[in-house]
């Protein structure tokens, strides 16, 4: 027999291997029972708040010839309403063998928010900044993301987007229209009228702007004017700012330079506050301010109810060197002016009072009402009483005073603003100015100190009345 080479023997070999391994395989892949999977799928996206189905596959037991199909069992579950990551085992069993099958369930969010732009008309600045929009944006998993719309212009097409926390992006286009007509708003840090005596210093409380289109335009502001401490005056600084499209704002503020008061010198523009009714609880801060500006005014008081407790503050205005007048005991009309008797029983009383509180007894008086009321007529049965009492007073030695401003603090002022302007705005260039206020009122009171800077930034000397002070009387009508 022949000898078989070695290559021979090799050969013969390995396809004896090769045989034995296709056997085997075949036995296995066609022929030995087992678990045989099919269209099982490891990983399945399903969308935030679906239903989430069964999505296994088959799975039956057996050869690839004769197969037994088999039910699952599932392990673990699945939340749609939270977008997140998710197991879900499918347990497999036959005869005693068992295959588990795991599956990767992502829920996912890709719906992205819808937009709503609910503005008519849309216009941008020459910035391309657009404005006058009113948008808003909703997603099915975040909710209300209005907040994080971004606008902004292309072409002249205004463009509306926004992204949900998952990435989805929403777009919307509507067309804009160029127009910046609106003025910048200039805001005042500061009051808009500084006060500061003669020498004083003044400290620019600046202004800040702001535009629509251009944002911040506080370094834009230009300053006009200068305010020159060693004279006293009116200064006005003038804030003035342009937006890239010109429009323009101006505010001004006014700075009072006051001098101190010259109450020795008559010769100018004089200013004699008085006040009636008082002395009441806002007398002290009355004399508080006075002081302050070194002003002497002219109290024409009573002795109602509401004066009661006060004598110390009527004591102070006279020891102050402010001049007490003479209004009325009672101040009571339908008493005082029912018969020239009883006026003089009144006003005595009132004298002996400030008499006894201050050791001086006032010549100087003020009819309630001034000497043209026409109250008095519906009191004193047809008498004519002021033609009879402004005679009287006289005759006696007094000497009555009526007033040319009227600061409406007992009629239509309602307010300390209103109170000042009212003075402010009849000043002129008259010698004599007699003002009539109450310091019963705490409004009017608050007005004094304004009426006082104004005056002495504007060329007045505020005076109190003298016996000899220059006569302002009205006309008698009764
Ligand atoms: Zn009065």
């Amino acid at each position: 027999m022949k000898k078989m080479s070695i290559d021979q023997k090799v050969l013969f070999i390995v396809l004896g291997i090769f045989g034995l391994v296709v056997l085997f395989l075949g036995y296995y892949f066609f022929l030995m029972p087992k678990f045989r999977t099919e269209g099982f799928v490891a990983k399945v996206e399903i969308p935030y708040e679906s239903t989430y189905n069964v999505t296994a596959g088959t799975v039956c037991y057996g050869s690839f010839f004769h197969c037994e199909p088999l039910e699952a069992t599932q392990k673990g579950e699945v939340d749609t309403s939270k977008v997140d990551n998710y197991t879900v085992t499918y347990v497999y069993e036959h005869d005693g063998k068992s295959l588990e099958l795991l599956q990767e369930v992502s829920v996912v969010d890709k719906e992205s928010p819808t937009i709503s732009v609910n503005s008519e008309e849309l216009y941008y600045c020459a910035s391309g900044k657009v404005y006058n929009y009113e948008a808003t944006a909703y997603d099915n998993y975040d909710g209300d993301v209005s907040s994080n719309i971004e606008v902004f212009l292309e072409g002249s097409k205004a463009i509306f987007q926004v992204e949900d926390s998952f990435g989805n992006q929403s777009r919307v286009q509507k067309d804009a229209t160029l127009k910046d007509e609106e003025v910048p708003i200039l805001t005042m840090n500061g009051e808009a009228s500084v006060y500061i005596p003669l020498n004083g210093v003044y400290e620019e409380a600046s202004v800040t702007a702001s535009d629509n289109c251009d944002g911040d335009l506080t370094d834009k502001i230009t300053v006009e004017g200068t305010v020159d401490t060693s004279k006293a005056g009116e200064y006005v600084i003038t804030y003035r700012v342009s937006d890239s499209n010109q429009n323009e704002a101006t505010l001004s503020r006014h700075v009072y330079v006051y001098q101190a008061n010259n109450y020795a010198d008559l010769s100018g523009k004089n200013i004699y506050l008085t006040f009636d009714d008082g002395p009441s609880k806002y007398t002290a801060r009355l004399l508080d301010i006075l002081k302050k500006y070194n002003v002497k005014a002219t109290f024409f008081v009573t002795d109602q109810n509401l004066t009661k407790g006060y004598d110390d503050v009527l004591k102070r205005a006279y020891e102050e060197g402010h001049t007490i007048g003479l209004h009325s005991s009672t101040h009571s009309y339908g008493y005082i002016y029912s018969s020239v008797d009883n006026y003089f029983t009144d006003l005595y009383a009132i004298q002996t009072k400030v008499k006894n509180i201050t050791g001086y007894a006032p010549m100087i008086i003020r009819f309630p009402g001034g000497s043209s009321n026409t109250v008095s007529r519906s009191y004193d049965g047809g008498a004519r009483i002021m033609t009879q009492l402004s005679q009287a007073v006289q005759a006696k030695g007094f000497r009555y005073f009526d007033w040319n401003i009227d600061s409406k603090d007992s009629s239509s002022a309602k307010n300390s603003a209103q109170v000042a302007s009212n003075v402010i705005n009849q000043l002129g260039n008259k010698s004599t100015y007699v003002v009539l206020q109450h310091d019963i009122k705490d409004y009017s009171v608050e007005a004094v100190e304004t009426i006082i800077q104004f005056g002495l930034s504007h060329g007045y000397s505020f005076q109190a009345l003298k016996m000899d002070s220059p006569r302002v009387e009205h006309t008698v009508n009764n």
